[in-house]
C-alpha cells in the first residue's frame, strides 16, 4: 500500500532537516535543564511544522493525516521522548478539542497560536484519585452568574507548567455520573492557579505538573461545546491521542534497531564482532519482525483515520501493541550495546527511560485490553461524537475481509507459498480465538454475565490484537508483491511471526477451555494437532537465520 505521494517526501525531508539543524544539537542541553525553550515552537511555526491538518482560517495548513504521521516519525526519529510528547500533546491530545466541538470565538483566540507556535496547550485529566477511572474526577466547576469556578486538583499534565492554557476536564453536575462531565479551556495564568513541576523517571525535557485550583474563574464562554458532554468528547479524542503514538514509537524503534546494527557490526568480542553471534542475529530477526507488522499495522489504523473512519478497536490495539514492543526493544537494543547501553554516551539509556511511560499515558495496557475485550467479546460499538467539523467520512467498511479464501487460493497457486503459510496460520488463530470467544460467551449465559474470569478477557484481547496486526502486515505484502523491493525478507518475517503467533493463540486458548482426561475429548484437539504438524514442519531457527542474514549482510 502506497500512502506516500512526491509532495510527502519533501515535506519529509524539509522537516527531518530542520530538526537535525535546529533540535538534534540542542536535545541534551534542554533534557538537562528539563526546559524546551519555546522560541523552537516558534521557528517551527514559522516553518508550517503545526497545525498540518487544522484549516488555513486560523493558520493550518489544511493537509491529510499522513503529513501528521510524518511529523510524528521524524519527531520519533530524534530519540528524545520529552521534545515529542510537547507538540503531541498541543497537536493532538488538546487543541482538536477547540476545533471539533468549540466555539467560533474559542478557535479564534487559541488555535492561530498553537499553529503559530506562539501557544503550549495541555489536557487535563487525571487527578490524584481518578487515573484510568475517569469519570470518578472530582475537580468541580460550578456555574455562577457569568463565570464556571473551578475548585480541585490535577496531576500528571504535560505542558503543565509552562504551558499557556489547559482543555480541563471538570465536574459540571457531581451527580450525573459521565453525563456530568465538562470540558473547560482555562488559561494558565489565572488566578487560584497553583502548579507543582513532578521529578519523572524519563521524558526530563518535557514539564509534568500537578495542578491546584482554588476558585479560579473562567467566563461562561470558554465553556467547549455543550455542558456535560465531556466525557464523550473525551473518548473520541482519545482515539487520536492513541494513534499518534503508532508513527512515533515505530520510527524511535527503527532508530533503536539501526544503531544497534552499527554498534554491533564494530563491537568485537571474542576476536569478532558481535554481530555475528547468532543468539544476537535471531534476536534482530525478531525484534525486526514484530516491528515490520506493527508499521504495517500502524499505517493501516492511521488510513482508517485519514478516511475518516472511527475505530475504537484498532487504535486501542495499535496502542497496545506499539508501546508493549516499544518497551522491549529499548530493554533488548539497550543490552546490545552491554556496560555502554547503560550511559548517557550513548542512544539506548534515553530510549529506555523514555519508553517505559508508553504502557501507562494515554490509557494504560490494561485499560486498551478491556477496551478491547469489550469490543470484541461484548460486542460493544463505540459511536463517533457529533462535532461541528464537517468530516470527509468514508463508506468503506474497517472489517473488510483482508485474507479471505480467494487471496489464500491465489497464494497457493503462486510461488509464495511462505506468504500462503503466514495466511493459513493466522487463518487457524483467528479460528481459534472466535471459538475461545464462542466459548466464554457460552459460559457466561449459563452461569452469569459477570464470570468470565478479566484474565481471559485481557488474554483474548492481546492475542486478537497480535493476530490483527499480522493480518495487516500480511496485507499489506500481499497488496504490494510487485512493488516491494525485500520481499523475501518481509515474507519470512511474516511467516516467522504468523507461526509463533498460531502456536500462543493455540495454547493459550487450549487452556481457557478447562480440564480435560484426554486430549481427544478436548474442543480444539483438531486444531491443536493440526497446529503442531505446521510448526514441526516449518523451522523457527531457518527462519531467523533467513532474516537475520538479510538484515545484516545489507547493513
Ligand atoms: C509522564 C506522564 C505524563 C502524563 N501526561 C498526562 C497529561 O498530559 N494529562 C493527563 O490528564 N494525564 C496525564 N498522565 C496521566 C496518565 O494518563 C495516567 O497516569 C494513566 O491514565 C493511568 O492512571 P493512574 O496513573 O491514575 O493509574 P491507575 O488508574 O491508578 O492505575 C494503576 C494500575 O492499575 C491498573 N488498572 C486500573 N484500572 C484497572 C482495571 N479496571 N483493570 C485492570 N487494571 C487496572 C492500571 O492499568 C495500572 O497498571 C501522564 C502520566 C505520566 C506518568
Amino acid at each position: 500500500m502506497k500512502y506516500f505521494n512526491e509532495e510527502h517526501d519533501l515535506f519529509r525531508q524539509s522537516l527531518r532537516e530542520f530538526l537535525s539543524r535546529e533540535v538534534s544539537p540542542n536535545i541534551e542541553v534542554w533534557e538537562k535543564a528539563g526546559k524546551i525553550p519555546k522560541s523552537i515552537w516558534k521557528k517551527m511555526g514559522d516553518m508550517g511544522f503545526l497545525g498540518l491538518s487544522f484549516p488555513e482560517k486560523y493558520g493550518g495548513s489544511d493537509l491529510d493525516f499522513f503529513f501528521e504521521v510524518i511529523f510524528n516519525e521524524e519527531l520519533g526519529r530524534l530519540n528524545c521522548g520529552g521534545f515529542i510528547i510537547t507538540q503531541q500533546v498541543v497537536q493532538y491530545m488538546s487543541a482538536p478539542y477547540i476545533y471539533k466541538y468549540g466555539s467560533e470565538q474559542l478557535k479564534d483566540k487559541y488555535l492561530p497560536g498553537i499553529i503559530s507556535g506562539d501557544l503550549i496547550s495541555c489536557i487535563g485529566i487525571t487527578e490524584p484519585d481518578a487515573g484510568s477511572d475517569t469519570k470518578n474526577i472530582q475537580t468541580k466547576a460550578e456555574l455562577i452568574d457569568n463565570h464556571y469556578v473551578i475548585n480541585g486538583s490535577k496531576t500528571f499534565i504535560t505542558n503543565g507548567i509552562y504551558g499557556d492554557f489547559v482543555i480541563l476536564v471538570v465536574k459540571t453536575d457531581p451527580k450525573a455520573g459521565a453525563k456530568g462531565v465538562s470540558l473547560l479551556c482555562v488559561d494558565l495564568d489565572l488566578k487560584g492557579i497553583t502548579k507543582n513541576k513532578i521529578n519523572k523517571l524519563g521524558w526530563h525535557s518535557s514539564d509534568t505538573a500537578e495542578l491546584g485550583f482554588d476558585n479560579v474563574k473562567v467566563p461562561k464562554e470558554n465553556l467547549i461545546g455543550e455542558e456535560g458532554n465531556g466525557f464523550y468528547y473525551l473518548m473520541n479524542g482519545l482515539q487520536l491521542e492513541r494513534l499518534c503514538f503508532l508513527p512515533s514509537n515505530v520510527a524511535t524503534m527503527e532508530y533503536a534497531l539501526s544503531e544497534s546494527l552499527n554498534y554491533m557490526s564494530e563491537r568485537k568480542a571474542f576476536g569478532r564482532t558481535i554481530d555475528k553471534f547468532d543468539v544476537l542475529r535471531h534476536r534482530i530477526s525478531q525484534l525486526s519482525s514484530e516491528l515490520e507488522a506493527i508499521k504495517a499495522f500502524s499505517y493501516h489504523c492511521c488510513d482508517l483515520f485519514n478516511k475518516g473512519i472511527y475505530d475504537v478497536k484498532s487504535c486501542s490495539m495499535g496502542k497496545l501493541i506499539v508501546t508493549e514492543l516499544h518497551e522491549k526493544i529499548s530493554t533488548q537494543c539497550l543490552q546490545f550495546f552491554g556496560g555502554n547501553g547503560y550511559t548517557e554516551d550513548y542512544p539506548m539509556a534515553r530510549m529506555f527511560r523514555d519508553s517505559r511511560i508508553g504502557t501507562i499515558g494515554g490509557g494504560t495496557s490494561e485499560i486498551m485490553r478491556a477496551i478491547i475485550a469489550k469490543v470484541i467479546i461484548d460486542d460493544v460499538k463505540y459511536e463517533k461524537v457529533k462535532s461541528n467539523v464537517i468530516s470527509k467520512e468514508s463508506l468503506i467498511s474497517s472489517n473488510s475481509n483482508l485474507l479471505n479464501q480467494e487471496k489464500i487460493s491465489t497464494l497457493e497457486k503462486s510461488d509464495k507459498h511462505d506468504l500462503s503459510l503466514a495466511t493459513k496460520t493466522i487463518a487457524i488463530a483467528e479460528n481459534t480465538i472466535d471459538i475461545a470467544i464462542k466459548h466464554i460467551n457460552q459460559t457466561n449465559i449459563t452461569i452469569n454475565k459477570t464470570s468470565s474470569s478479566q484474565v481471559i478477557r485481557h488474554q483474548i484481547a492481546q492475542l486478537a490484537s497480535e493476530i490483527e496486526c499480522n493480518k495487516q502486515f500480511v496485507s499489506s505484502i500481499f497488496n504490494s508483491l510487485e512493488s516491494t523491493e525485500n520481499l523475501e525478507k518481509e515474507i519470512s518475517m511474516a511467516k516467522l511471526i504468523s507461526l509463533q503467533l498460531m502456536d500462543k493463540v493455540v495454547s493459550e486458548c487450549f487452556e481457557m477451555f478447562g480440564t480435560y482426561d484426554s486430549l481427544e475429548q478436548h474442543p480444539l484437539e483438531e486444531i491443536f494437532q493440526n497446529s503442531k504438524l505446521i510448526r514441526i514442519s516449518n523451522s523457527k531457527r531457518e527462519l531467523h537465520d533467513t532474516i537475520s542474514n538479510l538484515i545484516i549482510e545489507k547493513n
